[in-house]
């Protein structure tokens, strides 16, 4: 495939994507964008940065997506997590939940707020959790654990592995070692 070929094919599949994100697409188009994928996963790869990339009005790089709202990103020269909104959470290996605003539900009174009579967990054992962008308020994640759990860590991709035997491509941002980090900043920002 040249160049010019490339080009055409991530901007098919913006439009696609911005189809199937915006919940405009016929369900066979939704299908033929799964199936895709497998044939030709760079191009899908390159149509989701873009796409995402297009729609945030900040500049740094996104090196991948979260999810719809939370970027992995290239800023100066360090992975960090970035929302769409502008608020940026540190190194994307510890975990972004950590520096959310979270809400915990672990009684009656606030399950009942969301679910019939007895049918939320029992607020004995379990707690829900609701995580929330610090720069917006928009609902990231929720969590129904034990009470104590620690943090669930829904994704840590090993990025620079994931660019360098992949995709085969140079990794656009400074190396880290694939680790996870919470711990080490939970225990360092964290005083009794
Ligand atoms: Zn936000």
């Amino acid at each position: 495939m040249n160049e010019e070929e490339k080009v055409k094919r991530v901007e098919q599949r913006i439009q696609l994507l911005e189809r199937l994100l915006q919940a405009k697409s016929p369900i066979d188009e939704v299908f033929r964008v799964i199936a895709g994928d497998k044939e030709d996963p760079e191009i899908a790869f390159d149509a989701i940065i873009e796409y995402f990339q297009r729609k945030v009005n900040w500049k740094e790089k996104i090196l991948l997506p979260i999810n719809d709202h939370l970027f992995i990103v290239c800023k100066d020269g360090k992975p960090i997590v970035k929302a769409a909104c502008g608020y940026e959470f540190g190194d994307f290996r510890v975990n972004w939940k950590v520096f959310c605003k979270i809400r915990v539900r672990r009684n009656t009174e606030d399950y009942l707020e969301i679910y019939p009579w007895w049918q939320h967990a029992h607020p004995y054992f379990m707690e829900l959790r609701e995580y929330y962008c610090p720069g917006c308020y928009k609902l990231l994640a929720t969590e129904a654990v034990p009470i104590g759990h620690p943090v669930v860590f829904e994704f840590l991709p090993d990025i620079v592995t994931f660019y360098e035997k992949w995709l085969k491509r140079p990794f656009p941002c400074g190396k880290v070692e694939f680790k996870d980090l919470t711990n080490e900043y939970i225990k360092n920002s964290i005083k009794i």
